[in-house]
């Protein structure tokens, strides 16, 4: 055992993990011995004979742990982006045990005696303003994690907390197997009439990998829009499509979903909250459900007459090709049509003007460089967790090394759906650490030797994860609870989306959108089209988003006892009330197969999207208008923001920047709402 590769820290540059060392066995003796220490490092703090300080109680706690966050963060890596069947069910084991170690350390009654003590004397303990935050957060986790209530009530939060995290993991299990299980499988390729070659091809590489040779697969994406509704001529295979997609996991996830909703209003009840919504919302930048009710509603009405004048434009298209009742599986179809007819814009003229390679180096790579002065070196004697991860090493404008960047782009069979970034060191000065972070995203491989051409939302992905990466990257903390990325949830989505601003702005465009064979740039003309065609498909997106939104705070709005008979009649009602149940627009996702609300941790919280949009829509206008350079703007934005992680209020580190309290106007035009 003693060549477990996480026993000890990684002797690598940056700390990074020693990918070509672990192997699958090496997780559990590692989740065993890391939450093992831990709990003796928890006894010494509580055995320690002298009374409680900072240093011997709150700094011993960010202290402990190591070996468990190292395998933590590897191994939570691998199940999102490389589950193999063994990494899969140890997923489901080993959650509700973690779940059960934080109980037991959360939960610790001498551990929140000490806590509490200082957190009475805290003004007078000569605290600067972070380690001051590093007590009060502590001291506010445990007491939300139930510190203060009674040995039975205790009792049940852990049964509560144990059976809640291996039903996420259940709910990821069962919705893996419905995607799978859903795929459309079909003999000709002829029948994908309206694809891309490219896209053809993946579905006959698909079929290949599930033993299908000579058939193709059509794999579900985890949103109910499949992209292929945009392209395929046969209506009744993208009604086919849709409905496979819409109809996942309701057999398993359905009565899972209630089961969930009912735990976390037991929980929220025990910790002396109304909902879980309120319980969650209580510790977020929004504060109460009813400010993210508020900004909903007022998003809602616009949106839906935006969708509304879409819908018309769509249905006479749809009329021209004889359908009369246009369904939501030719919501893509004709939108495409439209966008192509009226301006004129054809979603694979973009393409070739769009090379994967070509965007991250000369596009993000060059937009951190022009923000923030960073440059990029590529690692290859650096071994990642898979090999299509790539490793770059990332340096200040005067050379100094500040992180490590793993770029993992491609899909395959063992990785979930969507993009994310993930953390695999996490900096902290007290511990000595400097940031490791990926991003996952999900574009098609290529054929061997061919490039990877992506589409527009694509690209705004690559920036979007790129803005997450960023923000760990630079975190500057002392202590690891701060670092990076933990910030409010509904705050966290704020930087990545600011990231955006860069796809579009002008010399970024310019240096990465040129045509891979040729060099030529983007034509002045195709770009003219993708303005004039603005806000055109935001109604749809709008509320499609919303409706998922919704979704989510209505299952988390309801209040422990109240039994819920049907998962779908539950939806149902909750888009009705809120005015979202526009025909031919489902949401974004529906209940069973909602990961962000029912295994990701986002729940009660996906409208964190819009309410960081708020934030993010008023900081690109800063930096478009407040005078001084982009590089400054940048400097600005990352001392005051990026590097602050969650040790100082996130609004406070917003108010820093752009100089006073948040504005909606921005958000609204941007998506043609006002
Ligand atoms: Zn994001």
């Amino acid at each position: 055992m003693s060549l477990n590769p996480f026993f000890e820290p990684s002797t690598l540059d940056y700390e990074l993990p020693p990918f070509a060392e672990i192997r699958e066995e090496h997780y559990a003796p590692a989740f065993e011995r890391g939450m093992a220490d831990q709990l003796a490092e928890i006894a010494a703090i509580t055995a320690d004979p002298r009374p409680a300080d900072f240093e011997n109680t709150v700094v011993a706690l960010e202290r402990s742990g190591a070996l468990l966050r190292r395998v933590v963060l590897v191994f939570f890596n691998q199940s999102g982006s490389d589950a193999t069947a063994a990494v899969q069910e140890l997923d489901a084991e080993i959650s509700p045990r973690l779940a059960a170690h934080d109980d037991a350390i959360q939960l610790d009654q001498a551990l929140f005696a000490r806590l509490d003590t200082l957190h009475r004397q805290r003004e007078t303990l000569g605290l600067d303003a972070q380690s001051l935050r590093l007590l009060e957060r502590h001291h506010t986790r445990l007491v939300r994690a139930g510190a203060r209530l009674g040995a039975d009530e205790q009792r049940r939060l852990r049964e509560i907390n144990t059976e809640l995290a291996s039903g996420a993991a259940a709910f990821r299990k069962n919705l893996r197997a419905a995607n799978k299980e859903r795929a459309i499988v079909l003999d000709r390729a002829e029948e994908l009439a309206g694809l891309s070659e490219d896209a053809v091809a993946a579905a006959a590489e698909n079929g290949r990998a599930l033993g299908l040779d000579g058939r193709y697969v059509l794999s579900l994406k985890n949103i109910t829009n499949q992209p292929e509704l945009a392209q395929l001529t046969d209506r009744a295979l993208r009604e086919r499509l849709l409905t496979a997609a819409l109809g996942r996991a309701a057999d398993t996830n359905g009565p899972l979903a209630i089961r969930l909703a009912g735990l976390r209003a037991e929980r929220a009840a025990l910790l002396g909250h109304p909902t879980f919504a309120d319980h969650v919302i209580a510790d977020e930048t929004a504060g109460t459900v009813a400010a993210v009710e508020a900004l909903l509603a007022r998003v809602v009405a616009p949106a839906v007459a935006n969708a509304e004048r879409e819908r018309a434009e769509l249905a006479a298209a749809a009329a021209a090709d004889g359908i009369t009742d246009l369904g939501a599986h030719d919501w893509a179809y004709y939108a495409e049509k439209v966008q192509q007819s009226t301006y004129r814009l054809d979603a694979s003229a973009l393409r070739p003007y769009l090379e994967l390679e070509r965007v991250l180096q000369d596009g993000v790579f060059f937009a951190a460089g022009l923000a923030y002065g960073l440059t990029f070196t590529e690692r290859t004697d650096l071994t990642a967790y898979h090999p299509d991860a790539r490793t770059f090493e990332v340096f200040e404008a005067d050379g100094t090394p500040l992180g490590l960047f793993l770029a993992d782009f491609h899909a395959r069979d063992t990785k979930r759906g969507g993009a994310w970034m993930n953390e695999l060191v996490q900096q902290s000065e007290l511990l000595g650490k400097r940031p490791v972070v990926v991003n996952n995203l999900n574009i098609a491989k290529p054929a061997p030797g061919e490039p990877a051409l992506l589409s527009w939302d694509e690209v705004r992905t690559l920036f979007h994860e790129f803005g997450h990466a960023l923000h760990g990257l630079f975190s500057a903390v002392r202590y690891p609870l701060f670092s990076g990325t933990e910030v409010p949830r509904d705050f966290v989505e704020f930087p990545s989306q600011v990231n955006e601003v860069w796809m579009t702005w002008p010399e970024v465009l310019a240096n990465y959108a040129r045509h891979h064979r040729t060099g030529e740039p983007l034509p002045a003309e195709l770009l003219e089209r993708l303005e004039a065609a603005g806000t055109f498909g935001q109604g749809f997106r709008t509320v499609e988003y919303l409706a998922a939104a919704v979704l989510d705070l209505a299952w988390h709005t309801v209040p422990a006892g109240v039994e819920i008979a049907d998962a779908e009649e539950f939806e149902a009602a909750a888009l009705a009330k809120a005015g979202l149940d526009v025909p031919g627009i489902p949401p974004r996702y529906r209940t069973t197969y909602f990961s962000h609300s029912f295994s990701d941790d986002y729940s009660a919280g996906y409208y964190a999207y819009l309410w960081s949009e708020v934030l993010d829509a008023d900081t690109v206008e800063w930096f478009r208008s407040n005078g001084r350079s982009v590089r400054d703007s940048g400097e600005v934005f990352r001392a005051e923001l990026l590097s602050r992680g969650g040790s100082r209020d996130a609004l406070e580190c917003f108010r820093a920047v752009v100089g006073r309290e948040p504005d909606t106007t921005p958000l609204l035009a941007r998506r043609g709402l006002l």
